[in-house]
């Protein structure tokens, strides 16, 4: 059976991951990712490169944007068939199309307002790229399914989910095409998670493969070492303790803001920070914790002794959660130092604002980044180190301690990464690098040829390969 591979996404750059497997008649989709380089956004407005009602099933390693964000639209140019995915990651899924077509709706009701109060013409993307009642209706698609069990395609054509320790219910996903004369497997590495990585399961490894996709965010550089995180971590607190302030962490609501509670939980137990107030001041997180508790079978065994102990790090006398506006402004009210942990992960709306407002101009709070802060955002403003930034339209000086702990990635860096594909145990055919900048992939590409001397390439967008 004739089978070809077509990259519409995430080919020397990391987001909008799209690859179109077609084995004979069969056309499957793994990932269905928006774009979020902003050069790149306008592919996402483009009519679909192939007519998605030919799509027969969608494959998802996972639930973050740039993985699945682009499924509402998927399904109103008329995608019918089925989303395979785990559980857990058709659960984080609907909360987080949901909110995506809630911030798509917004922006770019503000977009269009800002342009008439210009009497500009609203030119292309100033309409949401889908709405919430996309989003909804993309939900009854997802057929989840579980680890290691296999799903059927079509003739000779199946898929199996296996653990990729990125998020909650990250998989990497193996598709192996059979017919008479011969079989062939195809590993789509999603997202590679890390061994070091809290509360969930390490990824697993491979044996054999005939041709791998694999991620390389990360593929020019190693990351700093996770075990540094709970000394740093310690310091920032008690520094910002003894000078009687607070501590502000923009995080990402999908894990990350989870990974902060588990840290946090730790040093209160193990008595080297005080016990302090903790305020999660996120709907959104509080809705993935849910998920977490609804999975306990994907802990890794620190986590699952923790639980079994009464010591989950979701759940700790300390802990506020903040459901409400009330609530959230109410944190300012308390005295002594708290910690608040809020999105957005990048300051550029959300909660977090409000806290900045109020702490910003304080030498004795600290703003704590914990995630990456992309070009152009608050964040990004706050943690080079400008001496004044803009907060809802006014100038604020930044008088508060500014901080960074770089040891969290939910990515596998260079070095994991070459551990994680050599573990096969014969060479693969072709391998594929995908998902990451230019310089990112092509040395990664000429790093992996070096060690393995295997068949390396890293694709463009839009190439499209026979698998011979
Ligand atoms: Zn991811």
């Amino acid at each position: 059976m004739e089978t070809r591979i077509s990259f519409l996404g995430a080919s020397r750059n990391v987001t909008g991951s799209r690859y179109l497997v077609q084995a004979g008649d069969l056309r499957v989709l793994v990932d269905c990712g928006i774009h979020q380089e902003r050069d790149l956004r306008g592919r996402d407005f483009d009519p679909f490169p192939v007519a998605p009602e030919t799509i027969s099933a969608v494959l998802l390693t996972h639930a973050h944007l740039d993985h699945c964000g682009y499924l509402p639209k998927l399904v109103r140019e008329g995608f019918g068939g089925k989303i395979h995915c785990t559980g857990a990651t058709a659960e984080i899924a609907r909360i987080v199309l949901l909110d995506s077509a809630h911030i798509q709706e917004e922006d770019a009701k503000h977009k269009r307002k800002r342009h008439r109060k210009a009497g500009r013409k609203s030119p292309r993307g100033y309409e949401p790229l889908y709405t919430l009642a996309d989003a909804e209706a993309s939900l009854p698609h997802f057929s989840p399914t579980r680890l290691r069990e296999r799903v059927r395609l079509g003739e000779g054509i199946t898929a199996e989910f296996h653990n990729a320790g990125h998020i909650l219910g990250a998989s990497f996903i193996k598709i192996e095409i059979a017919d008479r004369d011969e079989s062939r497997s195809i590993v789509f590495s999603g997202d590679v998670g890390r061994e070091a990585k809290p509360i969930i399961r390490d990824p697993v490894r491979f044996d054999e493969a005939d041709y791998v996709l694999i991620e390389s965010t990360y593929g020019d550089r190693d990351h700093r070492d996770v075990a540094d995180i709970p000394a740093e971590f310690a310091r920032v607190v008690n520094d910002t303790v003894g000078r009687g302030g607070n501590v502000l962490i923009p995080s990402f609501s999908v894990e990350r803001a989870h990974e902060v509670l588990y840290y946090l939980s730790n040093l209160m137990r193990e008595k080297r920070i005080p016990k302090l107030m903790t305020f999660l001041d996120s709907p959104m997180a509080m809705r993935v914790t849910e998920v977490f508790e609804r999975h306990p079978e994907l802990f890794d065994a620190e986590m699952v002794e923790l639980v079994r102990r009464g010591e989950s790090p979701f759940d700790f006398p300390q802990l506020h959660l903040c459901r409400t506006a009330d609530e959230s402004k109410a944190i300012n009210k308390s005295r002594g130092t708290a910690v608040v942990i809020a999105g957005s992960g990048m300051c550029t709306g959300g909660r977090i604002k409000h806290h900045l407002v109020v702490n910003i101009g304080r030498p004795e709070s600290t703003v704590l980044f914990v995630g990456y802060q992309a070009v152009g955002t608050l964040g990004r403003n706050i943690v080079d180190g400008n001496e004044r930034v803009r907060i809802f339209g006014r100038e604020r000086t930044v008088s508060a301690a500014v901080e960074r702990i770089r040891g969290f990635s939910a990515h596998a860096d260079r070095t994991e990464l070459v551990e994680w594909i050599t573990s096969l145990k014969r060479p693969p055919r072709r391998v594929f690098v995908t998902h990451g900048e230019e310089e990112a992939a092509e040395s990664f590409v000429d790093l992996l040829r070096g060690k393995t001397g295997w068949a390396v390439e890293a694709p463009a967008y839009g190439d499209e390969c026979v698998l011979g």
